[in-house]
């Protein structure tokens, strides 16, 4: 098995999310980012339209770079990496646990063209991390624009109507974790909290690995 992992390692070596440095592997990340980052990780508590939310770091520099690696040049083996960080900030965000994990959904030709959702594939990794099952009881049924290019009042109607419950039974009674890869303004995590809320869970939290709420102070609710 070691001798496999090593040779894997020869033709994909691991990688810093961060800088794309080469690093021991199982390492997160090369020293001189988690330097950097260890002072950086500060969890922050916020909200998406009054739903609790937990990012792991400040949507800027080196880790608005790797999200970017992430979400359009399939860095995809960075999410694990990443994930390292993210499950510990749930662990210690939400006590109570959770029945489901899902995600932000794609309209569909969006995720054609990019062949993947990095949403999905960070709640599916988290699901194993945290052994809770990964579901997906919403659906995206409008395409939109994208949230931070718009204006304020734009970005409060853009995403009405854009999410839909296909499985209610699935969420009723249940604590459910949503997963984005970024809070914007908490506009897109909050509309999917509340379509998820129409099937009664007993509890809804987000997750991101980054939160950009910062820049949409007079959006942001706790
Ligand atoms: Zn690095």
């Amino acid at each position: 098995m070691r001798l496999i992992r090593q040779f894997t390692a020869l033709i994909y070596p691991d990688r810093c999310p961060f800088c794309e440095e080469l690093i021991e592997p199982c390492e997160i990340a090369c020293p001189v980012c988690l330097e950097e980052l260890s002072r950086k990780h500060i969890p922050i508590r916020n909200g998406a339209l009054g739903y609790r939310s937990v990012a792991s770091f400040v949507y800027d520099g080196k880790v608005r770079r790797m999200l970017l690696r992430i979400k359009y040049y399939q860095r995809i083996q960075f999410i694990e990496q990443i994930n390292a960080i993210l499950s510990r900030d749930i662990l210690d965000t939400y006590e109570e646990g959770f029945d489901l994990i899902t995600c932000v959904p794609m309209y569909k030709s969006d995720q054609r063209k990019r062949t993947y959702n990095q949403s999905k594939l960070l709640a599916v990794s988290l699901s194993k991390m945290l052994g809770v099952p990964y579901l997906e009881p919403l659906k995206k049924i409008k395409k939109t624009k994208k949230q931070h290019k718009l204006k304020y009042a734009d970005r409060k109607t853009n995403l009405n109507g854009a999410f839909q419950l296909i499985d209610k039974e699935a969420v009723k009674g249940k604590r459910v974790l949503i997963v984005d890869d970024i809070i914007t303004s908490g506009n897109t995590l909050g509309n999917c909290c509340r379509v998820l809320n129409r099937g009664k869970p007993a509890l809804i939290c987000c997750a991101a690995v980054a939160s950009a709420q910062h820049k949409y102070p007079e959006e942001t609710v706790i």
